[in-house]
């Protein structure tokens, strides 16, 4: 599949915002501002909001996501969510990794592992999530730590694969003002999509959808979707906000054509 067949994916980030009267007002401003809109949109919710933005966003193309998951299928696992119940609640997408996941949860690389061969394992659609440190990007280890993050994704039958797509968020980046620039962030997203080619062959790599996250908002999104490496974003604060969420998703940059 060619570069221009990679549907762009615009996807939000609830994270533990909102309670359920805010949670349907949003879904309902989303839905009905939506319009014709050329990216795949989602929004990936609170576990207790699943319900009523599932029955809000009935009809319409914005798809349901969560943003974590249990690798087990279910028993004493108390306080987890299992994939199965997730995609019984409605969900199609599912977050994986999140770096603040990784940092206040201690998710290891084997943890992201478990938990994405579980979404793929239920049909889950994974959004994992890498990307270094700002400390790490300061000692030069931006591409260490990335390569390591996707070899962690490696070994999986391609196949059962095709539905996944890897969020490219610098930690530096996420909810502080800093974006990466256009280029820096091209550079990383080129630089997992040869790490993914390298494990998974090239047209898999070519395929696959490489979302950037870390303070997108609409003034910055449209330069970083001109990159060519570039399949959409991982918004978490401005997706909280209907007008700017809604800009993002109708970004102007080189058009694209198809769907995945
Ligand atoms: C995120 O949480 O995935 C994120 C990118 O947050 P923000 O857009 O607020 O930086």
């Amino acid at each position: 599949m060619s570069a221009n067949l990679r549907r762009p994916l615009i996807a939000g980030n609830w994270k533990m915002n909102l309670d359920l009267r805010q949670s349907v007002e949003l879904a309902r401003a989303l839905k009905d501002g939506l319009g014709q809109a050329g990216a795949e949109v989602a929004v990936c919710v609170p576990f207790t909001s699943i319900a009523v933005v599932g029955e809000v966003l009935k009809g319409s193309p914005i798809r349901l996501g969560a943003q974590d998951l249990h690798w087990e299928k279910e028993g004493a696992y108390t306080g987890e969510v299992s994939a199965g119940q997730l995609l019984d609640a409605g969900c199609r997408y599912v977050i994986i990794g999140h770096s603040e996941r990784r940092r206040y949860f201690h998710e290891s690389d084997e943890v992201v592992r478990k938990k994405l061969k579980a979404a793929l394992a239920a049909g889950l659609w994974p959004i994992v999530c890498v990307g270094e440190t700002l400390e790490e990007r300061e000692r030069q280890q931006t591409f260490n730590v990335l390569k390591r993050q996707v070899e962690a994704l490696a070994g999986l039958a391609p196949a059962e694969l095709s539905s996944l797509v890897i969020a490219y968020e610098p930690v530096w980046a996420i909810g502080t003002g800093k974006t990466a620039t256009p280029e820096q962030a091209q550079e990383a997203h080129l630089f997992i999509r040869n790490a993914v080619a390298g494990h998974y062959g090239k047209d898999f790599a070519q395929a696959l959808r490489l979302l950037y996250g870390g303070s997108v908002k609409a003034e910055n999104i449209d330069s970083l979707m001109a990159q060519p490496d570039l399949d959409g974003a991982l918004v978490g604060g401005e997706s909280l906000k209907p007008v700017s969420f809604l800009r993002i998703i109708h970004f102007q940059a080189p058009a694209r054509s198809g769907a995945r």
